[in-house]
């Protein structure tokens, strides 16, 4: 699956990355899930416009603009992925589909031709930026020459048209930690789009979005399910297994329990994201009355209810 070198050197960088940043030591399957890219917001270019208002005095003309040029950072990236219950519960590690800036391969994120080399724009004078005047202000604007590069390359690589990166789709697969809640953001240092002139790459935050299961349902790290029982179960007490996440469990109901009541199975609930163990499953119970009854169910019904002398009424009119 894995047979190209590149690609996989690219994955095991990503499951050490996500190890170094949570530590989940998960080593489970699971195919399903996926997600699709959504585009990342190019913070660099809100830092370096504001950082060219904060540095000119209105005046028009001469800034200090060696920013424009500098090592710039990648784009942040974002991706959801939907998993289901089974699959937030156990782990999983899932196909997702980004798009984002890689360094050009033909000219080494140069943006430069191989052989040929890159030259002062002579419009900005290497600023990167030009100033526009509107109604007596001085507005900066991205050189149009050089892009704000600050550079012209003389022969622009042909295959990122001088860009230095170029957008690529890629499918990585991405390891979630058993235990992922809905919402949960998970960031791969690096996983987002190259950065510009030295400039570090960006990072991935993946979110995750889980499906509800039909048996339980989540309360922070604990699972809560609901547990029909009979009357005589819960006024005689009873031992009456329950589903858990791998599997069943046994538990007492308490002789004399009321519908309602909540019996705590510790360690039985969802794993915590931290690694540090389950939470527990919380069985609540659900009093059942039977829809039809035989003729020898109704009378020992009438014979115990002769005998009850209880009034489940009686705090009504005290
Ligand atoms: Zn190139
Ligand atoms: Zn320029």
């Amino acid at each position: 699956m894995l047979s190209d070198p590149e690609k996989r050197r690219e994955y095991d960088a990503e499951q050490q990355m996500l190890r170094m940043g949570g530590g989940y030591g998960y080593a489970g399957t699971g195919g399903g899930g996926g997600g699709g890219a959504r585009g990342g917001q190019g913070f660099g270019d809100f830092g370096d416009i504001f950082s060219m208002f904060g540095g000119g005095g209105g005046g028009g003309g001469r800034r200090g603009g060696q920013a424009r040029s500098g090592p710039r950072r990648g784009q942040d990236l974002e991706v959801e992925v939907t998993l289901a219950f089974d699959q937030a519960m156990s782990g999983a590690e899932v196909p997702v589909t980004l798009e984002r800036h890689e360094a050009c391969g033909t000219c080494a994120g140069s943006g430069a031709k191989p052989g040929s080399t890159s030259r002062l724009c002579t419009t900005c004078d290497g600023r990167g930026s030009v100033t526009h005047d509107v109604g007596g202000f001085s507005i900066p604007e991205e050189c149009p020459s050089c892009g704000g590069q600050g550079t012209v390359v003389e022969d622009p690589c042909s295959d990122c048209y001088g860009r230095g990166t170029r957008t690529v789709e890629r499918r990585i697969r991405v390891r979630i930690p058993a235990g992922a809640k809905d919402g949960t953001r998970i960031k791969l240092k690096g996983k987002g789009g190259a950065g510009m002139r030295g400039g570090p790459a960006g990072d991935l935050h993946v979110i995750t979005r889980v499906m509800p299961s039909p048996l339980f349902k989540r309360k922070g790290d604990d699972l809560t399910i609901e547990v029909p029982v009979t009357f005589a179960e819960a006024a005689l007490g009873a031992k009456v297994e329950v589903p858990t996440l791998d599997g069943r469990v046994a538990i007492t109901v308490p002789a004399g329990s009321q519908d309602g009541r909540t019996l705590r199975v510790p360690g039985k609930g969802a794993p915590k994201l931290d690694g540090s163990g389950n939470g527990s499953l919380l069985a609540k119970i659900k009093l059942t009355i039977p829809s039809s009854l035989s003729d020898e169910q109704q009378e020992a019904l009438k014979a115990f209810s002769e005998l009850d002398t209880s009034d489940p009424r009686a705090r009504l009119f005290s």
